[in-house]
């Protein structure tokens, strides 16, 4: 005879208790934290990020140590391709513990990881020049069957979890996704930027005459980014900027 399964209620008391005793994980790697400082990170994860400062491209965010990148002419990247952007900063580069962060926050279902990673890009977010300068965040549009599949909207949480902690305004109505794009990790690059043209739609009573603020949990290639900037500045953006967690 099969045992019935417990009650959800029941199970969850029961997961809730256990998890006392279970000592919190790397949310990196997954081994267990015992006492160290950091919560989310192991020390070893902890000690692979690399952080991002004042030595990156004005334009795109990347760092850079290139001559040029910090008086708006932007780093090779952007001379080879413009993502259009007036300005970005980004916390981390998208590598190691960075990454699996990211990836622990997007797929795995850790949305508690929005607390410490918000926090983080609130504070490179203070630092930056534009700051006293922006109208409206908005969060970069994750198309509605995505956030189906899993479950929750990670630029969303982000932008208004930053928002909250600077004392600015986001709104989800400034940008809209138009239609399926196939998943940007399975492509090349060539074909992330083919992918990506004219995919997002902004709202021209929202963001004309306005400086706006895309926020995002990553920008490698660029080409999200470069398309929803497209898409404020046809709809009347006067500036358009961007603030990643991971680049
Ligand atoms: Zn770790
Ligand atoms: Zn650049």
């Amino acid at each position: 005879m099969r045992r019935p399964a417990l009650p959800a209620p029941v199970r969850t008391l029961f997961e809730t208790a256990f998890s006392c005793f279970a000592p919190p994980r790397c949310r990196a790697c997954g081994t267990p934290l015992f006492a160290h400082g950091n919560p989310y990170l192991c020390p070893a994860c902890a000690g692979t990020m690399q952080w991002i400062g004042d030595r990156a491209c004005a334009k795109c965010g990347f760092p850079t140590e290139s001559a040029g990148a910090r008086d708006g002419e932007g780093c090779i990247h952007c001379l080879r391709k413009s993502l259009r952007l007036d300005a970005a900063v980004a916390v981390a580069r998208y590598r190691h513990g960075a990454r699996n962060l990211v990836r622990s926050f997007k797929y795995g279902g850790e949305s508690e990881l929005a607390r410490p990673l918000a926090g983080m890009m609130a504070a490179r977010l203070r630092e930056a020049d534009f700051f006293g300068a922006i109208d409206w965040i908005a969060p970069v549009a994750l198309h509605p069957e995505r956030k189906k599949e899993r479950g929750f909207d990670q630029s969303g949480i982000l932008a208004h979890r930053v928002a909250k902690a600077t004392g600015l305004a986001a709104r989800s109505d400034l940008l809209e996704r138009r239609t399926e794009t196939v998943p940007q990790v399975r492509l090349r690059r060539a074909e992330r930027l083919r992918n990506m043209r004219d995919v997002f739609v902004a709202n021209s009573d929202g963001v004309r005459g306005r400086r706006i603020l895309l926020v995002d949990d990553v920008m490698t290639t660029g080409a999200t980014m470069a398309d929803c900037a497209r898409a404020c500045r046809e709809a009347g953006a006067e500036k358009v900027y961007a603030l990643v967690f991971a680049r």
